[in-house]
């Protein structure tokens, strides 16, 4: 508590103390507030010494009063997930790691500049959202599988069934087997994604890039059907190290939104670049474009800009979610660049880890 200056007079000396009284209970107040928060707070000197936590920090990072005050809260936790973040001292959360003092629990944590070069860490259990996640995933993967037999069975009989026995039926059967295609292709691409969710690693494989490309121009051309001008620009003289049916699906879906999204007499690069840092694919197309408020959101699933030129075009609203999930498995990125009216680009940036080049350090 603050000392009472010797000056002053018995009424100044009762305010004071008053003062100092309210300051000091507030305080109280709020440290035993900060020790319910259900969320880790650990406060750190300069260098990283505990100065004091709450009783989550206890729970969730394993630390134990009074033993930790004073500590090194790098060395305290160094056997642990968060060791590394602590030592490179990153500005950047530290997403799903598992909880030093409780292994089975994951934690999202950051750390906060806080006072006089003091810092605050914070780590919170993300444990429960973790697992209303995969209830979300298990249910997504279960409902496609479930509809998968059904749909299959009903496409084989519509295809059974001869158009020209029942003339009367002909449009009708022609929609009937539009529209089986399309949930059957819906189903297929919700198994997809569902599949690349869970997989946190692929088997690299050197994926050769021309013929990667001559197949994904072919595509082109065939959905296309000579109405636009496709041209294929690759000077990158590299090839990718990943799985190489999804690059192959990621790849081929850029183009295929290109031929979808852009009208009759417009035209289509497709092209394979290096860069400072790696190489870029990219397509870009002269097509309809899209406003930029709806570029953030553009590989969420079923996020379209019009639904009804997305269906028109035969689209399931799931392609540019597979692209997003394929290139994060490959530690890429994708970067789109549009301007409404004139047209978009699509660019998957890879990193130098994943570009082979002729007589690189991989080759061989
Ligand atoms: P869809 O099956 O609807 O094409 P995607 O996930 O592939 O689903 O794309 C999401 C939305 O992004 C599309 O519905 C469309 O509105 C927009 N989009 C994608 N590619 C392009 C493009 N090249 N030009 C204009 N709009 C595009």
């Amino acid at each position: 508590m603050m000392a009472v200056p010797a000056s002053a007079s018995p009424l100044q000396h009762d305010r004071f103390m008053t003062r100092s009284r309210r300051i000091a209970s507030s305080l109280r107040d709020l440290r035993n507030a900060a020790s319910q928060l259900p969320d880790a707070v650990v406060l750190l000197d300069q260098e990283q010494h505990v100065r004091w936590f709450n009783h989550a920090a206890e729970d969730l990072l394993g630390l134990r009063r009074p033993k930790d005050r004073g500590v090194l809260l790098q060395q305290r936790l160094a056997t642990s997930d968060l060791s590394d973040w602590l030592r490179d001292g990153t500005a950047e959360p530290l997403n799903d790691v598992a909880a030093p003092g409780h292994p089975d629990s994951q934690i999202n944590v950051s750390m906060l500049p806080f006072g006089r070069r003091q810092q605050l860490l914070l780590a919170r259990d993300i444990s429960h959202l973790n697992r209303l996640e995969q209830v979300r995933r298990d249910f997504v993967a279960n409902v496609s599988h479930e509809l998968r037999t059904p749909l299959t069975v009903i496409h084989g009989y519509l295809e059974l069934i001869d158009p020209e026995d029942v003339p009367e039926l002909a449009p009708v059967l022609g929609e009937m087997r539009a529209q089986s295609k399309r949930m059957g292709q819906i189903v297929e691409d919700l198994l997809a994604l569902s599949r690349l969710e869970t997989q946190h690693q692929i088997v690299d494989e050197r994926v050769p890039m021309a013929p990667l490309l001559a197949t994904v121009r072919k595509e082109a051309e065939a959905l296309s059907q000579g109405r636009h001008q496709i041209t294929l620009e690759s000077t990158a003289e590299a090839d990718l190290l990943g799985s190489p049916k999804d690059l192959h699906s990621a790849l081929s879906n850029l183009v295929s939104n290109a031929v979808r999204y852009t009208p009759t007499g417009g035209s289509i690069v497709i092209r394979w670049q290096r860069t400072p840092d790696g190489a870029v694919y990219s397509v870009s197309d002269t097509g309809f474009g899209i406003p930029a408020s709806h570029l953030a959101r553009l590989t969420e699933r079923f996020y379209r800009v019009s639904s009804s030129r997305s269906r028109d075009s035969g689209g399931t609203g799931l392609g540019l979610s597979i692209v997003k999930h394929v290139l994060n498995l490959h530690q890429a990125q994708l970067r789109v660049e549009s301007t409404p009216g004139a047209g978009s680009t699509f660019a998957c940036h890879f990193g130098h880890a994943r570009v082979l080049v002729p007589g690189g350090r991989d080759e061989g």
